[in-house]
């Protein structure tokens, strides 16, 4: 196995209700990691962008057209339909960004995380609940990007979505933002220490210390 090899990055599933602090989360946790580490899946989606948020930052926003081409072009890892609108991870850019040895974080919904787990069973899921239903709304409110319907639709998701809590890996209750980020980021390093990828990265080292006759 070449270097590269050795050095893929993990695959890091997240999801939870809307509101429950995710992007805000992989926000502080790249930031405080560095984005040579680790780095957001920048996912496609069909939806409307929300006040500031950027083309290729935050989505790559797309005609509902141009999503249908993508899914026949296979060009998504996993795609699903949320709240009305179509969101998928291109396959490509998760393949170039775990080759450069970066750690990939997918902010993503269930279904996508299903298709991911079966393909892909290293990845790691963690799933972030929020302390309350009430706080879950306040949250939403409290974010202003979305109308009063939006916000009724997104809190009858939310407990469809917290259904699955069963099929993750690790569950984070995001209370106090700093403890939630600082237990977001356990889960990031020890995905790291994993013995299948540290033996890979330490083979010398390993062959040094268990040669025979020292
Ligand atoms: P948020 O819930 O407030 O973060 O709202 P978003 O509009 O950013 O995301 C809506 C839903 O789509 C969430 O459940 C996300 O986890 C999910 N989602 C975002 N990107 C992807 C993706 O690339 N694939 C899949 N399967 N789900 C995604
Ligand atoms: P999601 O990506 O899961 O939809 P966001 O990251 O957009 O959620 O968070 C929703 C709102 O809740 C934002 O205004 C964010 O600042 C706030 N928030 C996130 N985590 C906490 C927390 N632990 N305590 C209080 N407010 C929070
Ligand atoms: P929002 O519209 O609020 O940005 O996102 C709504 C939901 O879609 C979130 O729960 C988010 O995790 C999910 N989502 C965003 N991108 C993707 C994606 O590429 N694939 C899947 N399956 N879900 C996504």
């Amino acid at each position: 196995m070449n270097q590269t090899m050795a050095d893929r990055g993990s695959l890091i599933i997240i999801s939870a209700p809307s509101g429950a602090g995710k992007s805000s989360l992989i926000a502080a946790m790249i930031e405080a990691r560095g984005r040579d580490k680790v780095q957001v899946s920048i996912s496609h989606t069909t939806r409307a962008p929300r006040p500031g948020e950027v083309n290729g930052e935050h989505y790559h926003f797309v005609s509902q057209k141009d999503f249908m081409q993508l899914i026949d072009d296979h060009a998504f890892f996993e795609w699903a339909g949320v709240f009305g609108n179509f969101y998928g991870t291109s396959r490509h850019a998760v393949e170039a960004q775990q080759a450069k040895g970066v750690d990939v974080m997918f902010d993503i919904d269930w279904q996508g995380a299903q298709q991911i787990r079966k393909h892909e069973p290293d990845a790691i899921s963690v799933f972030i609940l929020p302390p309350s239903r009430a706080e879950l709304e306040q949250r939403l409110r409290k974010r202003g990007t979305d109308s009063e319907d939006v916000i009724a639709g997104r809190m009858a998701k939310a407990v469809a979505e917290m259904s699955h809590v069963h099929e993750y890996d690790y569950v984070i209750v995001n209370d106090d933002f700093d403890q939630a980020l600082e237990e977001l980021t356990a889960i990031v390093v020890s995905s790291r220490l994993r013995r299948a990828g540290q033996s890979l990265r330490h083979k010398a080292m390993l062959n040094e210390l268990l040669a025979e006759g020292a």
